[in-house]
Parts: C-alpha cells; sequence; structure tokens
C-alpha cells in the first residue's frame, strides 16, 4: 500500500538538531541577518501554541524548519493577515514608538 504522507513529515526525513546546526552557520544565517535572542524566542512561542506546528519543528503552512527560520529577519509566519509573527522591518522600532507616545 502506498504512502500518502508528505514526504518531508516522514521519520527518515526529519531533520536532526546536527542539521540545523549545520544551516545556521551558513552565510545566509550571518548575525546581521539574525533577530535578537528575545525577538528568536518571541517567535518560537508563538509557533508553539500554533495548530500548524508539526513536531515542534515543521510549519505545515510553509514547510519551514521553524527553530531555523524564526532567525531571519526577512521572515515572517504565512498565514494569511499577516501571520503570528512579521519580519523584523516592519515593526516600528523602539525608539520610535517612544517618541510617538
Ligand atoms: S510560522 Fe506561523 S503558521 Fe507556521 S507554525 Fe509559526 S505561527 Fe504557525
Amino acid at each position: 500500500m502506498a504512502d500518502n504522507t508528505c514526504k518531508a513529515c516522514r521519520d527518515n526525513y526529519k531533520v536532526t538538531e546536527t542539521q540545523m546546526q549545520r544551516i545556521l552557520q551558513t552565510s545566509a544565517f550571518a548575525l546581521e541577518r539574525r533577530v535578537d535572542m528575545q525577538q528568536y524566542q518571541e517567535r518560537l512561542h508563538l509557533c508553539s501554541t500554533c495548530p500548524k506546528l508539526s513536531d515542534g519543528v515543521t510549519c505545515t503552512a510553509c514547510g519551514c524548519i521553524i527553530p531555523v527560520v524564526a532567525w531571519l529577519k526577512e521572515r515572517a509566519c504565512p498565514l494569511p493577515g499577516g501571520g503570528r509573527w512579521g519580519k523584523l522591518a516592519d515593526q516600528e522600532p523602539a525608539s520610535v514608538a517612544t517618541a510617538a507616545e
């Protein structure tokens, strides 16, 4: 009987911690392209409560490895209406928000 599950969701294709660390060491994840640790943790928290997160790692809405892509400033949650978290550039800088209050 054919296995109709998504190939990337099968156990033998699941990404390992070692693979994620290897990806994070590439130039695509250079420090200037990353959000800070607080922002990263906030993104992980928002994803952890999302029904689209599979096995605590994969976003079933976009297929991305969340512990990896949540580091990137230019990434955003793919859900309609702006999603649960946005690009860093979409967010108002703290100094501007303070001045407007
Ligand atoms: S990126 Fe968005 S849709 Fe995907 S798991 Fe996170 S909150 Fe859910």
